[in-house]
């Protein structure tokens, strides 16, 4: 079967646990810091803030910028769950806007149409590694006064006009979970370029200290380990080559596939580096019918994400979101990860041929 992938973590992660844990220092220290700077650099960031998930720097990162009861955020209804609940978890609205068919991030026209003088953010969502529509995004934010968040959990050295993803935001949210471009087992981090956001970010992680006992705010405890930060590390030597494998794993796909009938390609952005968290088609016809034949025929798949968040239990909602609620139905994401070879990705390429009839 060819599968969906997991972590790619050899000996440079393993060694570096080993040595980690026979030094004894367990919880965030040097080597937190250490992957904070690490990180920041090689995505081009002025900052970065580690914590101990994606989700965590979502929700942190919501809270150092005020946002809370009363509040509105703008966020695509096609996401994972976490993007909305960073956003309730303070207290503050979502409020679900449908996405570009194309591109399956937000969508420009739809956003402009739902701000009131509640919403006080748009957070986007660089959905399987292809970045937003930041220019346009951008010019809403800035006209209308708001905070422009990027959850780029997916989106690991992405970029558009050379300005990579975790930049164009107040702020942006890193996941470092094992199926992402790049794993701490499980970690998150924060960029932004505002030196005030990374001190309230510092202390929100941390019981609202940056001193033992010093307590400035009400804080969580949601810091990374040192365990987590050197398995980062070790996987930043590595993300370059990740990146470039899911990459060249897209284009033999989109090469094999281009122009069958009953099957949308996802196409990247013009100007932007698209990373390729997903490689993720639209089938025409019954979805889950054309994952279990592509199964028989040894390869895996999986529907990234099978409910829009507006029909999800905690914010179910009667808006019709059109776009999201088919792409919802139809998506279906083909294995690309970087340990797949050529031969194996035109073997994907095969099977969907042969489920497609062609
Ligand atoms: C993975 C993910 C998150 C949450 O990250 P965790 O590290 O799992 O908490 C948030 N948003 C999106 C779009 C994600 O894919």
């Amino acid at each position: 079967m060819i599968g969906l992938g997991g972590p790619s973590l050899g000996l440079r992660e393993k060694l570096a646990v080993w040595a980690q844990l026979s030094s004894g220092k367990l919880a965030q220290g040097a080597k937190v810091a250490e992957f904070e700077a690490s990180f920041a650099k090689w995505l081009g960031a002025k900052n970065a803030v580690a914590v101990n998930s994606g989700t965590s720097a979502l929700h942190i990162g919501n809270l150092a910028l005020g946002l809370g009861p009363g509040d509105e955020v703008i966020v695509p209804a096609f996401t994972f769950a976490a993007s909305a609940n960073s956003i309730a978890l303070t207290g503050a609205t979502p409020v679900f806007c449908d996405v570009d068919p194309t591109y399956f991030t937000l969508d420009p026209v739809q956003v402009e149409k739902l701000i009131t003088p509640k919403t006080k953010a748009i957070m986007t969502v660089h959905l399987y590694g292809q970045m937003s529509d930041m220019t346009a995004l951008k010019g809403i934010a800035d006209r209308r006064k708001l905070f422009l968040i990027e959850d780029a959990a997916q989106a690991h050295g992405a970029a558009i006009d050379d300005i990579p993803a975790g930049s164009w935001g107040d702020y942006a949210a890193f996941s470092f979970y094992p199926t992402k471009n790049m794993t701490t087992g499980e970690g998150g981090a924060i960029t932004t370029g505002s030196d005030d956001l990374v001190r309230v970010s510092k202390l929100l992680r941390n019981q609202g200290m940056l001193e033992r006992y010093r307590n400035e705010v009400v804080g969580l405890n949601n810091r990374m380990t040192e365990i987590a930060a050197v398995i980062g590390l070790a996987q930043l030597k590595r993300i370059d080559g990740f990146n470039a494998k899911r990459v060249r794993n897209a284009g033999i796909l989109t090469g094999e596939l281009s122009g069958l009938p009953g099957v949308q390609l996802p196409v990247a952005r013009e100007n932007s580096k698209h990373v390729f968290h997903q490689y993720t088609v639209v089938v025409d016809g019954d979805r889950d019918s054309f994952a279990s034949e592509l199964r028989s025929l040894g390869v895996d798949s999986s529907a990234y994400y099978p409910v829009p968040i507006h029909k999800l239990a905690p914010f179910a909602s009667k808006e019709s979101l059109p776009i999201s609620e088919h792409l919802s139905e139809h998506c279906l994401s083909l294995p690309i990860h970087p340990s797949l070879s050529p031969s194996r990705v035109k073997r994907v390429a095969s099977s969907v041929r042969k489920v497609l009839g062609a």
